[in-house]
């Protein structure tokens, strides 16, 4: 007989990582905006400072006012430097950030921009957010694959000590960048087409890939990429049991890509530039579902229902990017 896996137990003392939270970044933003996270009892989460939509002076704007707001806040937030700083930060009831820049955009074509924005806390960063840019192509334009400088920056991030993210990115862009990284690559936030079709989604042979260089892929909880704008956590556990399935539980993890702070329909920013965010990808429903990290004590029942195991469980829940970040943060 299976044993029995005690739920509450394993959820408390869990490491929980959210490697992509989906705030639309801005100077303006509150960041206490986080207790969502917190209140959900996870313990670290990759929040984004810029997306390639933004001109690279705004994101330095956006990390420059987020990064004042966590490190003025000592008693309860960290912004992380290396692996071991999270493990501390729960010891003491703190909870653990860093940053992440979805597109190259924000680097203004110099390489230099790399240990910059490392050297102020981004620990993960993607290559193309849905378009082609100067480094790499984009999961909804004509890809063309890492460009000459994109193939650099893939070098200098494995250098400085960053996640290198393939979320967003195209097809042929994603194998390129894991043929160049001499670390684990990770999709951030990207869930499988074989379970709902979508050009933001990505197929076996990129799931297959990212796996061989020890990566993670991320569960994304936006309703159009689980499915018909659902989020219930059946649909969830399908994804997730999928990959898990074809490449091993010990490649998947969270990356929700969530935001509690929607006071409006996210449809109204998405249908706002529809170069980003193209016609026919579901973008215009209206009323776009997400899922957030307080689904996870259910998502997690609904996991050890289909057959996952403790030690599965808490690789799900955070010690697969926790892996990933001990290789690449080095
Ligand atoms: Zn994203």
């Amino acid at each position: 007989m299976a044993k029995t896996i005690d739920l509450d137990r394993l959820y408390t003392d869990a490491l929980v990582w959210d490697a992509h939270a989906g705030v639309f970044p801005s100077p303006e933003v509150d960041l206490n905006l986080l207790d969502d996270w917190r209140r959900a009892g996870a313990d670290y989460v990759s929040i984004n400072v810029g997306f390639d939509v933004m001109d690279w002076q705004d994101t330095l704007a956006t990390l420059a006012a987020y990064r004042r707001w966590v490190v003025d806040r000592p008693g309860d937030f960290v912004l992380v430097n290396r692996v071991e700083d999270i493990e501390d930060a729960r010891g003491e009831g703190r909870f653990a950030l860093s940053f992440d820049i979805e597109g190259m955009n924000a680097l203004n074509g110099d390489l230099n921009m790399v240990s910059l924005y490392h050297a102020l806390g981004v620990r993960q960063m993607l290559f193309a957010y849905n378009l082609n840019n100067a480094a790499a192509g984009g999961c909804h334009d004509d890809d063309g694959g890492l460009t000459e400088f994109g193939r650099a920056v893939v070098r200098e991030m494995n250098r400085v000590g960053m996640i290198v993210d393939c979320t967003h990115a195209g097809y042929r862009t994603t194998l390129d960048i894991m043929h160049e990284s001499n670390r684990p690559v990770v999709f951030s936030h990207s869930n499988p087409a074989a379970i709902w079709q979508h050009q933001r989604n990505i197929g076996d042979e990129q799931i297959r890939a990212c796996a061989a260089t020890g990566g993670v892929i991320g569960l994304n909880g936006m309703g159009i990429f689980l499915g018909d704008n659902v989020i219930d956590t059946d649909t969830m556990q399908r994804h997730v049991s999928y990959v898990s399935d074809l490449v091993g539980p010990e490649h998947v993890g969270i990356g929700f890509d969530y935001s509690p702070a929607i006071d409006v329909d996210i449809g109204v920013i998405l249908r706002s530039r529809p170069d980003y965010w193209p016609a026919g990808q579901q973008y215009d429903t209206r009323g776009i579902k997400h899922a957030g990290p307080a689904l996870l004590p259910e998502l997690i029942a609904k996991l050890a229902a289909a057959g996952f195991g403790e030690s599965e469980l808490r690789g799900f829940l955070g010690e697969n990017f926790k892996r990933v970040a001990a290789s690449a943060w080095q």
